[in-house]
Protein backbone atom coordinates (compact mmCIF):
# COMPACT_ATOMS: atom_id res chain seq x y z
CA UNK A 1 0.00 0.00 0.00
CA UNK A 2 1.34 3.49 -0.77
CA UNK A 3 1.24 6.17 1.87
CA UNK A 4 0.77 8.90 0.34
CA UNK A 5 -1.43 8.76 -3.13
CA UNK A 6 -0.36 11.63 -5.57
CA UNK A 7 -3.22 11.94 -8.71
CA UNK A 8 -1.83 13.96 -11.41
CA UNK A 9 1.30 13.95 -13.09
CA UNK A 10 1.98 17.16 -13.92
CA UNK A 11 5.28 19.01 -13.07
CA UNK A 12 3.59 18.83 -8.74
CA UNK A 13 2.65 15.31 -8.92
CA UNK A 14 5.78 14.16 -10.67
CA UNK A 15 8.13 16.50 -8.11
CA UNK A 16 6.11 15.86 -4.95
CA UNK A 17 6.02 11.77 -6.16
CA UNK A 18 9.98 11.80 -6.61
CA UNK A 19 10.47 14.06 -3.08
CA UNK A 20 8.31 11.71 -1.29
CA UNK A 21 9.34 8.68 -2.51
CA UNK A 22 13.28 9.79 -1.91
CA UNK A 23 12.17 10.33 1.82
CA UNK A 24 11.49 6.65 1.50
CA UNK A 25 7.88 7.36 2.12
CA UNK A 26 5.70 4.42 -0.23
CA UNK A 27 4.45 6.86 -3.28
CA UNK A 28 2.35 6.44 -5.68
CA UNK A 29 1.34 8.93 -8.63
CA UNK A 30 -1.90 8.08 -10.50
CA UNK A 31 -1.75 9.78 -14.22
CA UNK A 32 -5.17 9.89 -15.99
CA UNK A 33 -3.22 10.06 -19.56
CA UNK A 34 -1.55 7.39 -21.22
CA UNK A 35 1.87 9.31 -21.56
CA UNK A 36 2.39 13.03 -21.44
CA UNK A 37 2.85 13.83 -24.72
CA UNK A 38 0.35 17.12 -24.53
CA UNK A 39 1.28 20.15 -25.78
CA UNK A 40 -0.24 22.82 -23.66
CA UNK A 41 1.58 22.70 -20.97
CA UNK A 42 4.03 25.52 -21.26
CA UNK A 43 7.65 24.83 -22.15
CA UNK A 44 9.54 27.09 -19.10
CA UNK A 45 12.23 25.64 -16.73
CA UNK A 46 13.04 28.71 -14.38
CA UNK A 47 16.21 29.45 -12.46
CA UNK A 48 14.16 28.56 -9.18
CA UNK A 49 13.45 25.04 -10.67
CA UNK A 50 16.76 24.09 -12.13
CA UNK A 51 18.54 25.58 -8.17
CA UNK A 52 15.87 22.51 -7.11
CA UNK A 53 17.17 20.28 -9.80
CA UNK A 54 20.82 20.88 -8.22
CA UNK A 55 20.00 20.28 -4.53
CA UNK A 56 18.78 16.95 -5.91
CA UNK A 57 22.04 16.43 -7.89
CA UNK A 58 20.30 16.22 -11.47
CA UNK A 59 20.65 19.66 -13.19
CA UNK A 60 23.63 18.25 -15.20
CA UNK A 61 20.95 15.72 -16.79
CA UNK A 62 18.69 17.72 -16.88
CA UNK A 63 20.68 20.36 -19.32
CA UNK A 64 22.21 17.14 -20.93
CA UNK A 65 17.86 16.78 -22.68
CA UNK A 66 17.71 18.90 -25.82
CA UNK A 67 16.69 22.76 -24.53
CA UNK A 68 16.84 26.27 -25.55
CA UNK A 69 18.15 28.52 -23.36
CA UNK A 70 16.90 32.54 -22.96
CA UNK A 71 17.95 34.72 -20.83
CA UNK A 72 16.93 38.07 -21.69
CA UNK A 73 12.94 39.06 -22.02
CA UNK A 74 11.62 40.82 -24.91
CA UNK A 75 8.36 42.11 -26.01
CA UNK A 76 7.87 43.69 -29.37
CA UNK A 77 5.21 46.80 -28.85
CA UNK A 78 5.15 49.48 -31.61
CA UNK A 79 7.36 47.82 -33.83
CA UNK A 80 9.94 47.50 -31.93
CA UNK A 81 11.52 45.05 -29.68
CA UNK A 82 12.04 46.10 -25.57
CA UNK A 83 14.37 44.64 -23.61
CA UNK A 84 12.35 44.08 -19.88
CA UNK A 85 14.52 41.44 -18.25
CA UNK A 86 18.16 40.07 -17.55
CA UNK A 87 18.57 36.55 -15.71
CA UNK A 88 22.57 36.30 -16.77
CA UNK A 89 23.53 38.29 -13.76
CA UNK A 90 21.20 36.04 -11.34
CA UNK A 91 23.32 34.38 -8.59
CA UNK A 92 22.22 30.63 -9.50
CA UNK A 93 23.63 27.52 -11.02
CA UNK A 94 22.00 28.37 -14.36
CA UNK A 95 20.67 31.92 -14.39
CA UNK A 96 18.79 31.25 -16.93
CA UNK A 97 14.85 30.24 -18.73
CA UNK A 98 15.61 26.53 -20.33
CA UNK A 99 13.16 26.16 -22.75
CA UNK A 100 11.96 22.46 -22.84
CA UNK A 101 8.56 21.06 -24.24
CA UNK A 102 7.08 19.83 -20.62
CA UNK A 103 7.06 16.16 -21.96
CA UNK A 104 10.42 16.15 -21.89
CA UNK A 105 10.80 17.45 -18.66
CA UNK A 106 7.86 15.25 -17.14
CA UNK A 107 9.62 12.49 -18.38
CA UNK A 108 12.99 13.24 -16.85
CA UNK A 109 11.44 13.46 -13.62
CA UNK A 110 9.58 10.04 -14.27
CA UNK A 111 13.05 9.01 -15.20
CA UNK A 112 15.02 10.06 -12.31
CA UNK A 113 11.47 9.37 -9.52
CA UNK A 114 11.99 5.64 -11.17
CA UNK A 115 15.16 4.87 -9.28
CA UNK A 116 13.93 4.86 -6.44
CA UNK A 117 11.92 1.67 -4.96
CA UNK A 118 9.13 3.77 -3.06
CA UNK A 119 7.75 5.04 -6.33
CA UNK A 120 5.42 4.31 -8.32
CA UNK A 121 3.52 5.31 -11.42
CA UNK A 122 0.34 4.78 -12.88
CA UNK A 123 -0.63 5.66 -16.41
CA UNK A 124 -3.70 5.70 -17.74
CA UNK A 125 -5.76 5.79 -15.08
CA UNK A 126 -8.28 8.24 -14.05
CA UNK A 127 -9.20 9.00 -10.30
CA UNK A 128 -12.82 9.55 -10.29
CA UNK A 129 -13.62 10.75 -6.76
CA UNK A 130 -12.33 9.88 -2.77
CA UNK A 131 -13.03 7.29 -0.32
CA UNK A 132 -13.99 9.02 3.02
CA UNK A 133 -13.68 7.43 6.69
CA UNK A 134 -15.72 9.81 8.39
CA UNK A 135 -14.85 13.55 7.72
CA UNK A 136 -11.32 12.37 6.42
CA UNK A 137 -10.32 11.37 2.55
CA UNK A 138 -8.49 7.72 3.41
CA UNK A 139 -8.01 7.09 -0.22
CA UNK A 140 -8.76 7.29 -4.13
CA UNK A 141 -11.58 5.80 -6.42
CA UNK A 142 -10.47 5.16 -10.11
CA UNK A 143 -12.74 6.15 -12.96
CA UNK A 144 -12.64 1.89 -13.46
CA UNK A 145 -14.55 1.71 -9.60
CA UNK A 146 -11.66 0.33 -8.25
CA UNK A 147 -11.01 2.05 -4.57
CA UNK A 148 -7.61 1.99 -3.31
CA UNK A 149 -6.29 3.17 0.58
CA UNK A 150 -3.64 5.59 1.08
CA UNK A 151 -1.61 4.85 3.99
CA UNK A 152 -1.30 8.55 5.33
CA UNK A 153 -2.22 11.34 2.36
CA UNK A 154 -3.92 12.01 -0.93
CA UNK A 155 -2.24 14.50 -2.80
CA UNK A 156 -4.10 16.51 -5.66
CA UNK A 157 -2.06 17.44 -8.00
CA UNK A 158 -4.79 17.58 -11.02
CA UNK A 159 -4.39 21.16 -11.98
CA UNK A 160 -7.16 23.27 -12.29
CA UNK A 161 -9.89 21.33 -13.26
CA UNK A 162 -8.59 19.22 -9.81
CA UNK A 163 -11.39 17.08 -8.41
CA UNK A 164 -11.31 19.06 -4.92
CA UNK A 165 -12.95 22.00 -7.21
CA UNK A 166 -15.55 20.01 -9.30
CA UNK A 167 -16.60 17.58 -5.92
CA UNK A 168 -17.08 20.56 -4.05
CA UNK A 169 -14.48 19.70 -1.40
CA UNK A 170 -12.46 22.58 -1.39
CA UNK A 171 -13.82 26.34 -2.02
CA UNK A 172 -12.56 28.13 -4.90
CA UNK A 173 -11.66 32.39 -5.44
CA UNK A 174 -11.84 33.41 -8.68
CA UNK A 175 -9.31 36.08 -9.94
CA UNK A 176 -10.60 36.07 -13.40
CA UNK A 177 -9.02 36.50 -16.67
CA UNK A 178 -9.66 38.09 -19.87
CA UNK A 179 -8.26 36.09 -22.11
CA UNK A 180 -8.09 32.90 -24.00
CA UNK A 181 -5.21 30.59 -26.19
CA UNK A 182 -5.64 29.30 -29.72
CA UNK A 183 -2.77 27.34 -29.36
CA UNK A 184 -1.24 25.81 -32.72
CA UNK A 185 1.83 24.97 -34.62
CA UNK A 186 3.47 26.67 -37.08
CA UNK A 187 6.46 25.15 -39.69
CA UNK A 188 10.05 26.28 -38.56
CA UNK A 189 12.79 26.35 -41.22
CA UNK A 190 14.92 28.80 -39.30
CA UNK A 191 17.92 27.86 -37.26
CA UNK A 192 15.67 28.85 -34.04
CA UNK A 193 17.51 32.23 -33.21
CA UNK A 194 15.06 33.26 -31.06
CA UNK A 195 13.75 30.89 -28.60
CA UNK A 196 10.36 33.12 -27.87
CA UNK A 197 8.93 35.85 -29.37
CA UNK A 198 6.19 37.85 -28.94
CA UNK A 199 4.12 40.40 -30.82
CA UNK A 200 1.69 43.05 -29.47
CA UNK A 201 -0.51 45.32 -31.97
CA UNK A 202 -4.10 46.51 -31.35
CA UNK A 203 -6.48 44.32 -31.17
CA UNK A 204 -4.03 41.56 -31.32
CA UNK A 205 -1.38 39.76 -29.39
CA UNK A 206 0.44 36.75 -30.52
CA UNK A 207 3.93 34.41 -29.00
CA UNK A 208 5.99 31.99 -30.95
CA UNK A 209 7.47 29.21 -28.88
CA UNK A 210 10.66 27.70 -30.57
CA UNK A 211 9.96 23.76 -30.11
CA UNK A 212 13.20 23.13 -32.24
CA UNK A 213 11.27 21.40 -35.48
CA UNK A 214 8.39 23.46 -35.48
CA UNK A 215 6.82 27.10 -33.59
CA UNK A 216 4.20 26.74 -31.02
CA UNK A 217 1.84 29.40 -31.34
CA UNK A 218 -0.33 31.01 -28.77
CA UNK A 219 -2.67 33.13 -30.28
CA UNK A 220 -4.63 35.39 -27.66
CA UNK A 221 -8.27 35.96 -27.97
CA UNK A 222 -10.43 37.67 -25.67
CA UNK A 223 -12.18 35.56 -23.00
CA UNK A 224 -15.54 33.30 -24.59
CA UNK A 225 -14.78 34.88 -28.23
CA UNK A 226 -13.90 31.54 -29.91
CA UNK A 227 -16.91 31.06 -31.96
CA UNK A 228 -16.43 34.37 -32.99
CA UNK A 229 -12.82 33.63 -34.03
CA UNK A 230 -13.75 30.22 -35.69
CA UNK A 231 -15.93 31.82 -37.45
CA UNK A 232 -13.64 33.96 -39.04
CA UNK A 233 -12.15 31.24 -40.79
CA UNK A 234 -8.20 29.99 -41.09
CA UNK A 235 -7.53 32.48 -43.39
CA UNK A 236 -8.03 35.16 -41.22
CA UNK A 237 -6.25 33.52 -38.96
CA UNK A 238 -3.11 32.69 -41.44
CA UNK A 239 -3.15 36.72 -42.66
CA UNK A 240 -3.18 37.37 -38.69
CA UNK A 241 -0.04 35.55 -37.45
CA UNK A 242 1.55 36.74 -41.52
CA UNK A 243 1.12 40.65 -39.96
CA UNK A 244 2.62 39.46 -36.54
CA UNK A 245 5.26 37.99 -37.94
CA UNK A 246 5.95 38.74 -41.27
CA UNK A 247 8.93 36.18 -42.19
CA UNK A 248 6.54 33.41 -40.73
CA UNK A 249 6.70 30.51 -42.57
CA UNK A 250 2.86 29.25 -42.90
CA UNK A 251 3.02 26.96 -45.68
CA UNK A 252 0.54 23.53 -44.82
CA UNK A 253 0.29 25.06 -41.45
CA UNK A 254 -3.31 25.11 -40.29
CA UNK A 255 -5.46 23.18 -42.50
CA UNK A 256 -8.25 21.97 -40.32
CA UNK A 257 -10.47 23.52 -37.46
CA UNK A 258 -8.65 20.71 -35.66
CA UNK A 259 -5.67 22.25 -36.10
CA UNK A 260 -6.46 24.74 -33.68
CA UNK A 261 -7.18 24.26 -29.80
CA UNK A 262 -8.45 26.79 -26.89
CA UNK A 263 -6.87 26.55 -23.95
CA UNK A 264 -8.65 28.27 -21.22
CA UNK A 265 -6.57 30.42 -18.98
CA UNK A 266 -8.21 30.86 -15.58
CA UNK A 267 -6.60 32.38 -12.16
CA UNK A 268 -8.10 31.61 -8.95
CA UNK A 269 -6.91 30.09 -5.61
CA UNK A 270 -8.32 27.76 -3.22
CA UNK A 271 -9.70 29.09 0.12
CA UNK A 272 -8.43 26.29 2.31
CA UNK A 273 -5.94 23.82 -0.12
CA UNK A 274 -6.23 20.09 3.00
CA UNK A 275 -8.84 18.76 4.87
CA UNK A 276 -8.39 16.03 7.07
CA UNK A 277 -5.89 12.86 4.68
CA UNK A 278 -6.37 15.89 1.59
CA UNK A 279 -3.61 18.30 0.17
CA UNK A 280 -3.96 20.18 -2.93
CA UNK A 281 -1.00 22.07 -4.56
CA UNK A 282 -0.10 23.33 -8.34
CA UNK A 283 -2.60 24.46 -10.27
CA UNK A 284 -5.20 22.24 -8.44
CA UNK A 285 -4.60 24.75 -5.24
CA UNK A 286 -3.94 28.22 -7.87
CA UNK A 287 -4.59 27.85 -11.30
CA UNK A 288 -1.92 30.26 -12.98
CA UNK A 289 -2.22 32.64 -16.26
CA UNK A 290 0.69 31.79 -18.81
CA UNK A 291 2.08 35.27 -17.99
CA UNK A 292 5.39 35.16 -17.06
CA UNK A 293 5.76 31.38 -17.54
CA UNK A 294 5.24 31.07 -13.76
CA UNK A 295 3.00 28.44 -12.80
CA UNK A 296 5.21 25.60 -13.65
CA UNK A 297 7.95 26.53 -11.23
CA UNK A 298 5.29 27.52 -8.85
CA UNK A 299 3.87 23.78 -8.74
CA UNK A 300 7.24 22.58 -8.41
CA UNK A 301 8.32 24.98 -5.44
CA UNK A 302 4.63 24.18 -3.92
CA UNK A 303 6.30 20.03 -4.40
CA UNK A 304 9.29 21.01 -2.43
CA UNK A 305 7.62 22.83 0.19
CA UNK A 306 4.67 20.51 0.69
CA UNK A 307 7.60 17.67 0.92
CA UNK A 308 10.14 19.87 3.42
CA UNK A 309 7.03 19.81 6.03
CA UNK A 310 5.57 16.82 5.62
CA UNK A 311 7.95 13.79 4.66
CA UNK A 312 9.76 13.70 7.97
CA UNK A 313 6.41 13.46 10.26
CA UNK A 314 5.23 10.89 7.81
CA UNK A 315 8.38 9.02 7.75
CA UNK A 316 8.36 8.79 11.87
CA UNK A 317 4.87 7.75 12.21
CA UNK A 318 3.53 11.36 12.80
CA UNK A 319 -0.36 12.50 12.27
CA UNK A 320 -0.31 14.22 9.33
CA UNK A 321 -3.32 15.91 9.08
CA UNK A 322 -2.43 18.79 11.86
CA UNK A 323 0.15 19.58 9.74
CA UNK A 324 -1.06 20.21 6.17
CA UNK A 325 -2.40 23.87 6.43
CA UNK A 326 1.32 24.67 7.10
CA UNK A 327 2.01 24.28 3.38
CA UNK A 328 -0.59 26.93 2.27
CA UNK A 329 0.46 29.08 5.27
CA UNK A 330 4.24 28.58 3.30
CA UNK A 331 2.88 28.95 -0.08
CA UNK A 332 -0.17 31.49 -0.16
CA UNK A 333 2.17 34.47 0.19
CA UNK A 334 4.24 34.13 -3.32
CA UNK A 335 1.18 32.40 -4.62
CA UNK A 336 -0.81 35.77 -4.49
CA UNK A 337 1.86 38.19 -5.38
CA UNK A 338 2.61 36.66 -8.86
CA UNK A 339 -1.12 36.29 -9.06
CA UNK A 340 -1.57 39.87 -8.30
CA UNK A 341 1.34 40.69 -11.28
CA UNK A 342 -0.58 38.37 -13.17
CA UNK A 343 -3.84 40.04 -12.82
CA UNK A 344 -2.22 43.46 -13.08
CA UNK A 345 -0.31 42.38 -16.54
CA UNK A 346 -3.83 41.23 -17.92
CA UNK A 347 -5.85 43.69 -16.87
CA UNK A 348 -3.38 46.92 -17.72
CA UNK A 349 -1.88 45.18 -21.06
CA UNK A 350 -3.67 42.19 -22.07
CA UNK A 351 -7.16 43.55 -22.01
CA UNK A 352 -6.97 46.63 -22.92
CA UNK A 353 -4.58 44.97 -25.83
CA UNK A 354 -7.30 42.67 -26.84
CA UNK A 355 -9.97 45.38 -26.35
CA UNK A 356 -8.45 46.97 -29.91
CA UNK A 357 -7.09 49.89 -27.52
CA UNK A 358 -3.91 51.89 -28.50
CA UNK A 359 -0.44 49.64 -27.80
CA UNK A 360 1.93 52.16 -26.76
CA UNK A 361 5.00 50.74 -24.35
CA UNK A 362 4.28 51.78 -20.83
CA UNK A 363 6.77 54.01 -19.47
CA UNK A 364 8.08 51.00 -16.91
CA UNK A 365 9.29 49.19 -20.23
CA UNK A 366 10.84 52.03 -21.72
CA UNK A 367 12.59 52.50 -18.53
CA UNK A 368 13.81 49.10 -18.63
CA UNK A 369 14.46 48.87 -22.07
CA UNK A 370 16.72 51.88 -21.41
CA UNK A 371 18.22 51.25 -18.25
CA UNK A 372 20.33 47.37 -18.15
CA UNK A 373 20.86 47.58 -14.45
CA UNK A 374 16.92 47.77 -14.07
CA UNK A 375 16.14 45.20 -16.08
CA UNK A 376 17.98 43.03 -13.25
CA UNK A 377 14.84 43.06 -11.25
CA UNK A 378 12.17 41.69 -13.17
CA UNK A 379 15.13 38.84 -14.51
CA UNK A 380 14.87 38.10 -10.31
CA UNK A 381 11.42 37.96 -9.94
CA UNK A 382 10.85 36.06 -13.06
CA UNK A 383 13.48 33.25 -12.68
CA UNK A 384 13.61 32.86 -8.96
CA UNK A 385 10.65 33.94 -8.12
CA UNK A 386 9.65 35.24 -4.28
CA UNK A 387 9.97 32.77 -1.16
CA UNK A 388 12.36 30.65 -2.86
CA UNK A 389 12.49 26.48 -1.70
CA UNK A 390 15.45 24.54 -0.89
CA UNK A 391 15.15 20.84 -0.79
CA UNK A 392 15.39 19.95 3.34
CA UNK A 393 13.07 16.68 2.82
CA UNK A 394 15.16 13.77 4.00
CA UNK A 395 17.03 10.99 1.58
CA UNK A 396 16.67 7.67 2.58
CA UNK A 397 18.76 6.70 -0.61
CA UNK A 398 21.95 8.71 -0.41
CA UNK A 399 23.54 6.34 -3.17
CA UNK A 400 20.72 7.00 -5.55
CA UNK A 401 21.52 10.30 -7.57
C1 LIG B 1 -2.19 28.53 -22.25
C2 LIG B 1 -1.31 28.30 -21.06
C3 LIG B 1 0.07 28.31 -21.26
C4 LIG B 1 0.91 28.15 -20.16
N1 LIG B 1 2.25 28.25 -20.35
C5 LIG B 1 3.08 28.15 -19.29
C6 LIG B 1 4.49 28.25 -19.45
O1 LIG B 1 5.02 28.43 -20.56
N2 LIG B 1 5.26 28.13 -18.34
C7 LIG B 1 4.73 27.94 -17.10
O2 LIG B 1 5.48 27.87 -16.11
N3 LIG B 1 3.40 27.83 -16.92
C8 LIG B 1 2.57 27.92 -17.98
N4 LIG B 1 1.22 27.81 -17.78
C9 LIG B 1 0.73 27.45 -16.43
C10 LIG B 1 1.09 25.97 -16.19
O3 LIG B 1 0.64 25.18 -17.28
C11 LIG B 1 0.50 25.43 -14.89
O4 LIG B 1 0.65 26.37 -13.85
C12 LIG B 1 1.22 24.12 -14.48
O5 LIG B 1 1.11 23.18 -15.51
C13 LIG B 1 0.65 23.55 -13.20
O6 LIG B 1 1.21 22.27 -12.94
P1 LIG B 1 0.37 21.18 -12.12
O7 LIG B 1 1.24 19.98 -12.00
O8 LIG B 1 -0.15 21.79 -10.88
O9 LIG B 1 -0.92 20.88 -13.03
P2 LIG B 1 -1.03 20.34 -14.51
O10 LIG B 1 0.17 20.67 -15.30
O11 LIG B 1 -2.35 20.81 -15.00
O12 LIG B 1 -1.07 18.77 -14.36
C14 LIG B 1 -2.20 18.08 -13.86
C15 LIG B 1 -2.07 16.61 -14.22
O13 LIG B 1 -3.12 15.88 -13.60
C16 LIG B 1 -3.68 14.98 -14.54
N5 LIG B 1 -5.06 14.73 -14.12
C17 LIG B 1 -6.08 15.62 -14.14
N6 LIG B 1 -7.20 15.07 -13.64
C18 LIG B 1 -6.86 13.79 -13.31
C19 LIG B 1 -7.60 12.70 -12.76
N7 LIG B 1 -8.91 12.84 -12.43
N8 LIG B 1 -6.97 11.52 -12.55
C20 LIG B 1 -5.64 11.39 -12.86
N9 LIG B 1 -4.91 12.38 -13.40
C21 LIG B 1 -5.50 13.57 -13.61
C22 LIG B 1 -3.55 15.71 -15.86
O14 LIG B 1 -3.60 14.82 -16.95
C23 LIG B 1 -2.19 16.38 -15.72
O15 LIG B 1 -1.14 15.54 -16.14
C24 LIG B 1 0.36 27.95 -18.86
C25 LIG B 1 -1.01 27.89 -18.68
C26 LIG B 1 -1.85 28.09 -19.78
C27 LIG B 1 -3.33 28.07 -19.57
Amino acid sequence: MADVLIVGGGPAGMMAGLLFARAGIPTKVVEKHADFFRDFRGDTVHPSTMEILDQLGLLDRFLGRQHNRIDKARIRIEERDWTIGDLSHLDTPAPFIAMMPQWDFLDFLRSEAAKYPTFELAMEEGVAGFIRGGERITGIRYASGREEVAGKLVVACDGRASLVRTLGLLPVETLGAPMDVLWFRLPKNDDGRDALRGSVQPGRMVVLIDRDDYWQVAFLIAKGSEAEVRARGLDWLRSEVRDAFPDADLGGALQSDDDVKLLSVAVDRLKSWSRPGLLAIGDAAHAMSPIGGIGINLAIQDAVAAANLLAGPIRAGKAVDPLLDRVRKRRLFPTRLIQAGQVAAQDNIIGRVLGGGAVRAPWPVKLLDRIPLLRRIPGRIVGLGVRREEVLSPNAFPSII
